[in-house]
């Protein structure tokens, strides 16, 4: 048995800290929102208000929080809060599960190890449905000692565990990842608007495109027309899925590492000042495939 503080107990932290439980680990739980801890505290998690006490007494930090200065408030402390770097075992493992930006994760882990921790970042993919499921994709930068032993605590909560290198890559194989996914969402849109244009049937393009080349996710899971998917979200007038809003983040980061280091990048620029935009508007809560209805809704002269 492993004894997790668990922190940021929202769509994904809420389910995935139960999962914890259920496998039989020791889970105390933080989250600012009353609900949330409320939630957890029924499916099992000791919900915990001093969180440095807490640390003394855990192996691993799991923090899933919404954006990566959380993280590093969390871990150095800010303000009259204790950072928890301080307040853990020397050696005990943070585990960083949040999507953040690829230089604030290697901060992240810097100031874990000079602290005398160990670090670990492991981004997912799978949304909430994954999540509940305990079928994530854990995307893990870590040194091998530290993805050995936080391993079985991933099992528990994915169904997939892929070890990308060491701290930061991670979060650098989720950014590529989703870039892809945006500039293949809105490629997979506009070939439908065209389609329409010219009077082919969504089902025919579909039937075609899912057995030929332009066969991709975008199109065979979250295909963005009612009909030749009836999971996919088109079908329930856009409700996530995977809202607009957190692809905007994720491309928003893939963004800032293009700019780090200097790629060009054309597509990967291009789709996120689409999804800024989709997102700046109502497809914030929508989910992302809905951006084909921006695509229809414009027009060349
Ligand atoms: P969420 O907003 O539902 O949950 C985040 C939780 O963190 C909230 O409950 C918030 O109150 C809590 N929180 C904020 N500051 C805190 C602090 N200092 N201490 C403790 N708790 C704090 O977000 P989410 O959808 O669960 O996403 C979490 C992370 O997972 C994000 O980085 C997101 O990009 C990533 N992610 C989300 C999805 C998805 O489909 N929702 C998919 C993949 C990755």
């Amino acid at each position: 048995m492993t004894t997790v503080l668990f922190l940021g107990l929202g769509h994904m932290g809420g389910p995935m800290a139960a999962n914890l439980a259920a496998a039989g680990h020791r889970v105390l739980g933080f989250d600012l929102v009353p609900a949330a801890l409320e939630k957890a505290g029924a499916a099992g998690v000791e919900t915990v208000s001093d969180t440095a006490a807490a640390a003394a007494e855990a192996d691993v930090v799991l923090t899933m929080l919404p954006h990566g200065r959380l993280v590093l408030d969390v871990y150095r402390g800010r303000g009259d809060a204790p950072g928890l770097l301080g307040a853990a075992r020397p050696g005990t493992v943070f585990l960083d599960c949040s999507t953040i930006d690829v230089a604030e994760a290697r901060e992240a882990a810097e100031a874990a190890v000079a602290a005398g921790m160990r670090a670990a970042d492991a981004p997912v993919s799978g949304g909430q449905v994954g999540a509940e499921a305990g079928t994530l994709a854990f995307m893990v930068g870590a040194d091998d000692d530290v993805h050995a032993e936080v391993l079985p605590l991933l099992e528990v909560m994915g169904g997939r565990i892929v070890h990308c290198g060491g701290s930061g890559l991670g979060q650098a194989a989720k950014i590529c990842n989703n870039m892809v996914l945006g500039v293949t969402q809105i490629a997979v849109a506009e070939a439908f608007v065209l389609g329409e244009r010219l009077g082919l049937d969504h089902q025919a393009l579909y039937d075609v495109m899912s057995q030929a080349s332009g066969q991709c996710w975008a199109l065979t899971t979250n295909c963005p027309v009612p009909g030749p998917v009836p999971g996919s979200p088109a079908n329930r007038d856009y409700r996530p899925g995977f809202a607009g809003a957190l692809m905007s983040k994720d491309l928003g980061l893939a963004l800032q590492a293009l700019d780090q280091q200097g790629v060009a990048a054309d597509m990967g620029r291009l789709a996120q000042a689409k999804y800024a935009e989709y997102a700046a508007g109502d497809g914030a809560e929508r989910d992302f495939s809905g951006i084909i209805e921006d695509i229809r809704a414009s027009h060349t002269d």
